[in-house]
């Protein structure tokens, strides 16, 4: 695979839809790497397609957000230290080797990580019903699988948090709704029992500090890692605005139509336009100028209410 940036130490590994993954050039092809660089670009994708053009900015974003809620869980927010990928800053200011830094040339959006063993599972919590899991729940009553009260609507906040994993499929394929069951098959008893508990504490703790900012975190996406002394990381990105959805607590609490109510901080002006405009057949077209304005002002609000930044 070609390298989209020529970054010293690096070699590029992998791209999906929205970040690119080096590992130190001194790596062996195929080898594996103690650390990775990961670089989040201004891509957006959406209905699984990367769109055009890319929105200003926005992977400075979410690398500002996931280094900030890193820091939050890892006790910042008065809660207990949670493990995580980060290759720590101090561990970087002893070691001037350019593969331990991130390259100047992706300053602001890249992180330096531990490369872990990832569990196979995208560690999805769910505070509220929307998207995928209210057209479950109209049809069934259940989110994945979970049943729920009756008369619940879209955007309703649930009794409880429920945690609704799914399988990490391979590159390429769709990632796949599973029963808590299947990830014991998956991880054991143990791993997977651990995963929950540390995904609802985290979302909890996130929702927490969210709404003290006015923002309501409706669901989230976490993925964790073991390092090779059998420590859980939490790694990727975290309660950023591509792996969760954000509303405006106030609109929330106003009511009014579903759009009114899920006033959103995510690409879902993105997703919503091209509902609109693109009939899921060939390429998606290109985005409008004040569609990506709008976007890019919505990310840089949620950036700013959260950090105060
Ligand atoms: P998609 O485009 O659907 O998001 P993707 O998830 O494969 O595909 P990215 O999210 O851009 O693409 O790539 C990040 C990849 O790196 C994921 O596969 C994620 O599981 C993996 N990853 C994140 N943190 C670590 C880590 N610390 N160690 C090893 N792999 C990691
Ligand atoms: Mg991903």
């Amino acid at each position: 695979m070609s390298s989209p940036h020529d970054l010293p130490g690096w070699r590029h590994v992998y791209s999906g839809k929205v970040r690119d993954l080096y590992v130190p050039d001194t790596t062996p092809e195929g080898g594996v790497a103690e650390r990775m660089l990961v670089v989040a670009s201004d891509r957006v994708s959406a209905f699984d397609h990367v769109l055009s053009p890319g929105i200003p900015g926005k992977g400075e974003l979410l690398t500002t957000l996931s280094l900030w809620w890193f820091d939050m869980l890892a006790g910042g927010d008065g809660g207990r230290g949670i493990p995580n990928h980060l290759v720590a800053a101090a561990d970087l200011g002893l070691d001037d080797d350019a593969r331990s830094r991130v390259p100047d040339a992706v300053a602001g959006r890249a992180m330096v990580v531990r490369s872990l063993e990832m569990a196979p599972i995208e560690c999805v919590v769910r505070g509220y019903l929307t998207g995928s899991g209210w057209a479950e729940y109209q049809a069934s009553g259940t989110v994945c699988g979970i049943g729920l009260p009756e008369g619940l609507g879209n955007g309703d906040r649930l009794p409880e948090p429920i945690y609704t994993p799914a399988y990490k499929a391979p590159v390429g394929e769709h990632d796949e709704n599973i029963a808590y069951e299947r990830t014991v098959e998956l991880v054991g008893a143990e791993r997977a029992a651990q995963l929950r508990d540390l995904s609802l504490e985290i979302y909890r703790r996130a929702a927490a500090l969210a709404e003290k900012r006015g923002l309501i975190l409706a669901d989230t996406k976490f993925e964790f890692g073991v390092d090779e002394e059998g420590v859980l990381r939490l790694a990727d990105e975290v309660l950023t605005s591509d792996s969760s959805r954000y509303w405006d607590a106030q609109a929330w609490n106003a009511g009014g139509t579903p759009e009114q109510r899920m006033a959103s901080f995510d690409k879902q002006i993105v997703r919503d336009w091209l509902g609109a405009h693109w009939d899921r057949t060939g390429e998606p077209p290109a985005l409008p100028a004040d569609i990506i304005d709008r976007t890019s002002a919505r990310y840089r609000e949620l950036l700013t209410r959260l950090t105060g930044a």
